[in-house]
């Protein structure tokens, strides 16, 4: 998935990056204002362009309810899973040029 180099999430900028070895699929920084996407799970399997716009969803949610303040919805994991991959289902259904 093609992907801006920073995206403002509420008040605050992050720089998006792509890292092919990492511990997680995705991670947000809010301290330092990095979203990181991993290309690879574990660096060995490449990650299908779905699974890396759930993820950038799932990581961009986070900073959503972080900037709104909603902590303990916050941490939750399976919430923001279940959210993430409803957005990019139904993005999949808008014409491409529409936002
Ligand atoms: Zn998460």
């Amino acid at each position: 998935m093609k992907t801006p180099a920073t995206i403002k999430i509420g008040r605050r900028r992050y720089k998006v990056i792509k890292k092919r070895h990492m511990h997680y699929a995705g991670l947000l920084s809010y301290r330092t204002k990095e979203l990181a996407l991993a290309t690879h799970w574990r660096g060995t399997v490449p990650y299908t362009p779905r699974q890396i716009k759930e993820t950038f969803w799932h990581e961009v949610i986070h900073g959503i309810l972080y900037d709104m303040r909603q902590y303990a919805l916050n941490s939750k994991e399976k919430f923001v899973d279940g959210l993430a991959m409803r957005i990019v289902a139904v993005l999949k259904q808008l014409p491409k040029d529409s936002r």
